[in-house]
């Protein structure tokens, strides 16, 4: 077995130029400034190689503390970011890169009273807001979609600095944001318009169902996609006239910090959107405690603890949670595509992505052939840390995601799982590397077989007859994605109305449910409650307010008619109305 290791430019002869300062030149937000490219960063060989044995101990030089050594970014380029941080604390965080260790920034962390702050101005703001027209809104949209499209290098760039991941499963970021963008600017008065309901008296009750925007919405989102899952539930939100304040993941801050500032220059006012900066206990507690409507992205464990605060309030929420997500390889599937679908659904993002497959059950009929394939091109992934195209997987994020992937793969071995391929660390690569693992002969009692991993490991089970492989498919807690792969479209859509999950992708991984923003995305059971895109996604943003005006009668007894024979008119009014066919 072997995975091709590009450990590109680390394990390359180090090119110690000092790193560019970009200060007077006017690029944006640009730190290396080419003929053909305008990025944020030196090339990855400039700095802080893995040392030989691939190990990083100690871990690179720290510019706060040694001249010598030089951030990744320019400190110019994410001090513009780290600006837009209301924190007044002086207190800060050092930030480093999953890809090799390096520096990238210290993010200013916000107290109680800065999110208080956030709170003052973002209230302002919104009332302001919501005497825009809902045209000005989409536009601002459109500009978004297009800003997004045209700056999609630095967007990535920072992406991959900032999470590790590889540019391609960087570039789904700003692809999802310019999807939702359009599609909310496009359909925006389909969701918002005032629309006109059935009056309780034909003719004689009008009745409108307004759309009246909750207020602020605090935002609170995770690492894995840190640019898209920090900005595309804020983007109903603003065009339901709400303000937004924002607490995305500490440890990807930057690319949080760099979606608001392509939403002012979309045109969103500034204090619209607040970004407020700090631990998920502290400061995220304090926006539940503020907030007119809670929208969170992240582990079960906390989405409860937040559903707990808005309760206390008498707040909404919408929680986007984990999952154990199944894929099923029918025996009439193509077994090619299923392989292919298979890599994507388990290792993008080096499965840490929500909607990723972690188990994965295969007709009897089909295994050997269908496992062998999946093998084959799990095998041939390259991994690497690069900004540059080409590589299949990324790093981790941090320590405590390898520690997890580890424990969850040992686990499983020690209680007699088989390592089909992968199941190593590879320091070589990077700090946080995994290989892309497939393990079989996983059991109830190893963690990995009912608790989300969230890395990139897939566990193969067989099937004999449909029926079991759907009830297995919905044991255990969560409901979040699912996939079947299949030829036969109509029996695999009858499945998939079986399968207790939110979306459910037809020879396809997660990309046709995430993608198509017009349906909704969300989790049944532990996997989450609400939903995002769609009309769930922005009426979430809004409270319904119904105007009835009435005319000529009134809903009591009129020209000196009893009680009882009020009731009578009624009652044969009722009778009537069935009789019509009316709702
Ligand atoms: P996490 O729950 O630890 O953190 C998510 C966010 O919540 C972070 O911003 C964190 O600072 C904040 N937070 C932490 N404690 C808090 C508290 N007590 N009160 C308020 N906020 C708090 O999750 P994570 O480990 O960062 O993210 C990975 C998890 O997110 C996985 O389970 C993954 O499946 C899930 N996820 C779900 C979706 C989805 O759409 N369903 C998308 C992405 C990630």
């Amino acid at each position: 077995m072997s995975f091709t290791a590009q450990a590109v430019n680390l394990s390359a002869p180090p090119a110690l130029t000092k790193h560019p300062d970009v200060s007077n030149l006017s690029v944006g937000y640009s730190g290396v400034v080419s003929e053909t490219r305008v990025t944020y960063s030196r090339p990855m060989s400039a700095q802080h190689p893995s040392p030989a044995g691939g190990s990083f101990v100690g871990g690179p030089p720290d510019p706060e503390h040694d001249p010598t050594a030089s951030y990744a970014l320019a400190p110019s380029v994410t001090a513009a970011l780290t600006r837009r941080v209301l924190a007044t604390s002086g207190e800060t965080v050092e930030v480093r890169s999953p890809l090799d260790g390096a520096p990238l920034a210290h993010i200013p962390q916000s107290s109680d009273a800065d999110v208080e702050e956030a709170f003052v101005r973002a209230r302002r703001a919104q009332v302001l807001w919501a005497r825009t027209s809902l045209d000005e809104r989409a536009a601002m949209l459109l500009r978004l979609h297009d800003l997004v499209l045209d700056r999609q290098d630095e967007i990535i760039d920072l992406i991959v600095w900032e999470s590790g991941k590889a540019r391609k499963h960087a570039f789904d970021e700003p692809l999802h944001i310019a999807l939702t963008a359009r599609y909310y600017a496009r359909t925006a008065h389909r969701h918002l318009d005032t629309r006109r309901a059935l009056g309780v008296v034909p003719g004689l009750t009008r009745v409108e169902v307004n759309r009246i925007p909750k207020g602020v919405v605090g935002i609170i989102s995770p690492w894995n996609y840190p640019f898209t899952m920090a900005l595309c539930d804020g983007l109903p939100a603003l065009l339901a006239g709400n303000a937004v304040v924002a607490k995305p993941d500490a440890q990807t801050m930057l690319s949080a910090l760099l979606g608001a500032e392509l939403l002012e220059q979309a045109g969103f006012p500034r204090d619209l959107w607040q970004v407020v900066a700090g631990p998920g206990p502290q400061v995220g507690t304090a926006i539940i405690g503020r907030a007119d409507y809670v929208c969170f992205t992240g582990s079960t464990a906390t989405g409860r603890l937040v559903a707990q605060g808005c309760a206390d309030r008498l707040i909404g929420c919408s929680l986007e949670l984990g999952g154990k997500n199944p894929l099923l390889v029918l025996r009439d599937a193509d077994l090619e595509k299923a392989a292919e679908g298979a890599v994507r659904a388990a290792f993008s993002n080096a499965g840490q992505l929500c909607v990723s497959m972690e188990r994965l059950f295969v007709a009897d009929q089909v295994y050997d052939r269908f496992v062998e394939r999946f093998v084959a091109r799990t095998e041939a992934m390259t991994l690497g840390s690069s900004l540059d195209w080409g590589n299949d997987m990324g790093s981790l994020i941090s320590q405590d995601q390898l520690d997890t992937v580890v424990a969850h793969v040992e686990d499983a071995v020690a209680k007699g799982a088989r390592v089909v391929t992968g199941g190593k660390a590879r320091p070589d690569l990077g700090p946080y590397f995994y290989e892309p693992t497939i393990l079989e002969g996983v059991t109830p009692d190893m963690t990995c077989f009912g608790r989300e991993t969230f890395g990139p490991v897939i566990a193969l089970y067989r099937f004999h007859d449909e029926a079991d492989a759907v009830a297995r498919a919905n044991a255990g807690e969560y409901g979040l994605n699912a996939s079947i792969y299949s030829q036969d479209g109509a029996r695999a859509r009858e499945l998939a109305s079986q399968i207790r999950c939110g979306t459910v992708n037809i020879n396809e991984a997660f990309g046709a449910t995430f993608g198509s923003i017009d349906s909704p995305m969300g989790g049944m059971r532990e996997s989450g409650m609400g939903r995002r895109q769609g009309s769930e996604g922005i009426l979430r943003y809004t409270e319904s307010q119904s105007v009835a005006t009435q005319r000529l009668i009134r809903f009591a007894p009129m020209l000196g008619m009893s009680d009882e024979a009020y009731a009578k008119v009624m009652t044969a009014n009722l009778r009537l109305m069935k009789k019509l066919g009316r709702a």
